[in-house]
């Protein structure tokens, strides 16, 4: 039986950086991963949690159950704003993929609509997941953030075999990708894992060479301790200057991939 229901932390509308045109993102909530520079901390726990309201001493619940009716009745609400900028329905998160059948019965209620979908993923997920959603997805955005395993370890808690196995899989359908790299200072902005990531892609990817290269940001960093959480990084992370952005864009694009600041 399809779950009719998921467990989500947010709903955006008129968002204009998850995929083409204007989008309805939908957070799901849960991640598989957990990386240090999680800008979404409170997309990380499945279930609901407390989290502090902003200078302030009061808590309100984060993550609610919703309904794939009164899912899609948010999305239709912008119907006319997809159509005229060739926008849809993004489902973002915490990790999509951990709520699959949810995800799936989002996406073919969207493509009976004719709604243009968009899956915002880290790819950490069995192969035969990514079977099931194959073709119900128009667009999928693809984190990559390593190629070396024993950093992805380090800095997400995961391997990255899985991650790196499903793309493969997914350009060789010639599935629509576009990869994003986030750049995270003195973690994934160096030349050295650049040009893995650059390699990989030319090497073991044929269709695939879009790449979206999404500066660090520090919105994050303030929400760990209304989570009573901590931050893993010890030292403030500035966030990457044009010039340091510009420089990676060029070293990804001798490559002959289509980079782009931001996505
Ligand atoms: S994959 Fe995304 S949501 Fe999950 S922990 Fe990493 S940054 Fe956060």
């Amino acid at each position: 039986m399809i779950p009719q229901s998921g467990m989500i932390f947010d709903i955006k509308r008129f968002a204009v950086h998850d995929g083409p045109g204007i989008r309805t993102t939908v957070f799901f909530k849960g991640c598989p991963l957990n990386c240090w520079w999680c800008h979404n901390p409170e997309s990380q726990q499945l279930e609901p949690e407390l989290i502090l309201k902003p200078n302030s001493e009061v808590s309100e619940v984060v993550g609610r159950e919703i309904s794939l009716n009164e899912l899609m009745e948010e999305v239709r609400r912008d119907i006319i704003f997809f159509d005229e900028s060739g926008g849809g329905v993004t489902i973002s998160g915490g990790e999509p993929l951990m709520q699959s059948e949810f995800l799936i019965s989002i996406l073919e209620e969207c493509n009976k609509e004719n709604i243009h979908t968009t899956l915002d993923t880290t790819g950490y997920s069995s192969l035969n997941i990514m079977r099931q959603i194959l073709g119900k997805v128009n667009l999928h955005l693809y984190d990559l953030k390593f190629i070396d395993d024993e950093k992805h370890l380090e800095y997400t808690g995961v391997s990255n075999k899985l991650i790196l196995e499903n793309l493969k899989f997914l350009d060789s359908r010639k599935i629509p990708v576009i990869i994003r790299i986030p750049i995270i200072p003195g973690v994934t902005d160096s030349e050295s894992n650049i040009k893995e990531i650059s390699e990989f892609i030319s090497a073991s990817l044929n269709s695939i060479r879009n790449v979206n290269i999404l500066p660090y940001n520090r919105l994050g960093e303030g929400k760990y301790p209304r989570l009573n959480r901590s931050y893993r990084f010890t030292h403030q992370l500035t966030t990457p200057s044009d010039k340091e952005l510009n420089k990676i864009k060029n070293q990804l694009e001798t490559y002959g991939l289509e980079v782009q600041v931001g996505g």
